[in-house]
């Protein structure tokens, strides 16, 4: 006799059965709701849901089979073998777990049937094993052979409607889903057999041990009841898991992820605390700046993989021989900043950046070549040539510069008047006032794509310029000096009039992304200048995003915040630019309420062989959904990044995998062609 006859034809209590039926529900309704969580989650605290899922679905399922066995109402002496019980519950949790781990590879429709398979399957052992641990004296339990309908009515029900359940959950309609889901789990115990109760009373012989029904469904109310109050925590779990990428994020922002020195954030908190102390003391402190001579070079000539190797051996080199209290950091590129505040004396400083010199010297033996790289040296000492870092670090900068200048492998102490002599920039900065007169910049556009779809979403333009004599200097050397010079305000005017004029004549009315320094924000009125712009070229104000990056410190905090408001109001979108490589770009998104988060390149790029970079991008993703804004990825080159950049959950790319810059006209060609095409 089976369970569905059984309730009809025997004596049954059928508050108990509905509890057996409500437990089911809520249970389902509370696992479908934390599902739903680790379901947009893709980090290691995804394994945490599921585990929570499984746990209180698979309490459910144990719960609702004790309350349905403890339905039956006997005369007989009746209980509930501890252990056996016990490990039933075991069992159902890790079946659940084991069909939603599986139903994850929801692109594959095969997983998701078998997921259905395993849960069916699953509510069917359950309700058998809690069956055949009740025990009732003088009655006979039934023959084996008798559960295979109960797995098949599970099993073939759950195959079919475990999809339709996580999906109708996906939309939101949790009751409906719990509901279908619990279809299966009916059909599984319906159709399960039950032991055949004696008609006259039965007693166990004495000693007999058992868990008493009572005390069986009070144990199954208490366990159902911990889980469910844990669910309702989950929210609290779930902020405590933000703050905890945060935290991840920040300890990882202090921390270089190719050479693992600390970085410029790290070192500029560091050295506050080494200066004051120097100032206390009355004694110096060694400012060393390192500078790779040739390293663009080896990159170009060797690859980057091959420039990474030397920066990591360097970092190592470096960190052998400096012990504490020496500080060592990867500073910029191919510089490292040396602080050391135990010498004594100018001349312990040189001997320092001598030593230095001798290690970045030693040949280096990659895989393929051997490789000898020389370093051009600052020197700047506190408190002779600065008060603080940053202008201890500015002076040892262009000692270094000087002696790049005169050829390199050379160490030049910092000295007094050295920013006048620095020609080399200030012939530069003049020449850059006349390239916007002269027609020497131009920009290029290059695309931005949908993740999940690759569908083109906007452009980036890059400017470019042409020195009359020097030939192409890419912007990572001219924009510094513009922005210290403040040419920056008329190139960044020009490039902007520019972009709003190419994308006004776009076929496809897709975004525009353009490049502006924080500079700009404080030293004009750059809202005033976009509105007069947008007005002049016809563009509309949501088809303008500005990316503001963060590689120059903001300083006017009020300012910015200003002009973001001032934009967004017009309908302009405000991205946070380089994203991870700032001063401290957790407090910049903090600040500021950027409308989007643009990663830096660097991450991308690193992906395949820095377990940090792809951390970095985690937390990245995950910060952007805090946020509740979106997350581009740039520098994509290969299939490889893309697929994790997509199964992280990141929403827009870019990069040279969609293809190289393109000339503005490309842009309105490529579009031609389409209409010519298409007519
Ligand atoms: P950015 O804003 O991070 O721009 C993206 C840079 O990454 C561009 O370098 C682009 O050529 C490069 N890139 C894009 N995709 C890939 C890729 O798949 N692989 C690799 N290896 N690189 C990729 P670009 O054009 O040399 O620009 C360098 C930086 O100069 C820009 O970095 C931006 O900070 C600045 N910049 C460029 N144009 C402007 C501008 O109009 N105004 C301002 N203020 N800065 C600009
Ligand atoms: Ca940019
Ligand atoms: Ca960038």
């Amino acid at each position: 006799m089976n369970l569905a006859i059984a309730i009809f034809s025997s004596k049954y209590d059928y508050i108990l059965l509905l509890l057996s039926l409500a437990i089911c529900l809520a249970g389902t309704v509370f696992a479908l709701q934390t599902s739903g969580k680790f379901r947009k989650d893709s980090s290691g605290a995804r394994t945490i849901w599921l585990l929570w899922t499984a746990l209180v679905m698979g309490t459910s399922l144990w719960a609702a089979a004790v309350f349905a066995i403890s339905a039956q109402v006997t005369t007989a002496q009746s209980g509930f073998e501890m252990t056996s019980i016990l490990a039933v519950l075991f069992l159902a949790v890790a079946g659940t777990f084991a069909s939603f781990a599986l139903s994850l590879k929801k692109h594959l429709r095969l997983f998701l049937t078998l997921s259905g398979i395993v849960f069916g399957s699953t509510a069917a052992a359950t309700f058998m094993l809690v069956e055949r641990s009740f025990k009732v004296a003088g009655a006979t339990p039934a023959d084996l052979p008798s559960y295979f309908w109960p797995f098949v009515a599970g099993a073939g029900l759950g195959s079919v409607l475990f999809g339709l359940a996580l999906r109708t959950a996906g939309k939101g309609q949790i009751k409906v889903s719990a509901a279908i889901m619990a279809v299966p789990v009916a059909a599984a115990f319906l159709t399960a057999p039950v032991t055949n109760l004696p008609i006259v009373p039965h007693w166990f012989p004495a000693g007999m041990e058992l868990l008493t029904t009572s005390q069986a469904l009070t144990m199954a109310v208490l366990v159902s009841a911990l889980c469910a109050a844990f669910t309702c925590s989950g929210d609290l779990l779930e902020n405590f898991r933000k703050q905890a990428a945060r935290r991840a994020y920040h300890h990882l922002a202090l921390q270089d992820n190719l050479t693992h020195l600390p970085n410029r954030h790290y070192v500029e908190n560091v050295a506050k605390q080494l200066l004051k102390e120097a100032r206390d003391n009355e004694t110096i402190c060694a400012v060393v700046l390192v500078s790779l001579d040739e390293f663009k070079a080896i990159n170009d000539l060797h690859g980057y993989s091959t420039g990474d190797a030397v920066l990591r051996r360097m970092a190592s080199l470096f960190r052998a021989q400096f012990g504490d209290p020496v500080v060592i950091a990867r500073f910029y590129g191919d510089e490292f900043l040396i602080i050391d505040p135990s010498v004594e004396t100018p001349d312990d400083a040189t001997a320092l950046a001598r030593k230095v010199r001798e290690l970045a010297r030693r040949p280096i033996q990659t895989e393929n070549y051997r490789l000898s790289v020389q370093c051009s040296i600052g020197l700047a000492i506190y408190p002779r040539d600065g008060q603080n870092l940053n202008h201890l670090v500015q002076r040892a900068n262009l000692a270094a510069k000087q002696a790049k200048a005169v050829g390199g492998n050379a160490i030049q102490p910092y000295v007094t008047g050295m920013e006048e002599n620095n020609l080399w920039e200030a012939a530069l900065a003049s020449d850059l006032r006349n390239a916007t007169f002269e027609n020497q910049l131009s920009l290029l556009f290059q695309k931005q794509n949908q993740t999940q779809n690759g569908r083109l979403i906007g452009y980036e333009a890059l400017v470019r310029w042409r020195h009359a004599e020097k030939g192409y200097i890419p912007p990572e050397d001219f924009i510094p000096i513009a922005e210290r010079s403040g040419i920056i305000l008329d190139i960044g005017a020009w490039v902007l009039r520019e972009a709003c004029r190419e994308a006004a004549n776009w076929d496809d009315p897709v975004t525009v992304s353009v490049n502006v320094s924080p500079y700009q924000f404080s030293r004009s009125d750059f809202s005033g200048l976009v509105s007069t712009v947008l007005m002049e070229t016809g563009l509309s104000p949501h088809r303008l995003e500005i990316e503001l990056t963060e590689s120059t410190p903001i300083e006017d905090h009020e300012r910015v915040s200003q002009t973001i408001e001032a934009l967004q109001k017009m309908g302009i979108r405000v991205a946070m630019d380089d994203f991870g490589t700032g001063y401290s770009s957790l407090n910049t998104l903090q600040a500021f309420p950027f409308d989007k988060l643009k990663v830096d390149r660097v991450f991308t790029q690193s992906l395949e062989t820095s377990s940090q970079a792809r951390a970095i991008l985690r937390s990245a993703v995950l910060l952007g959904h805090s946020f509740g804004i979106p997350v581009i990825a740039e520098g994509v080159e290969t299939e490889q990044q893309l697929e994790f950049l997509k199964e992280v959950g990141c929403q827009e790319v870019q990069g040279f995998l969609f293809g190289k810059h393109l000339l503005p006209s490309q842009i309105k060609s490529t579009e031609k062609d389409k209409h010519r095409r298409a007519g």
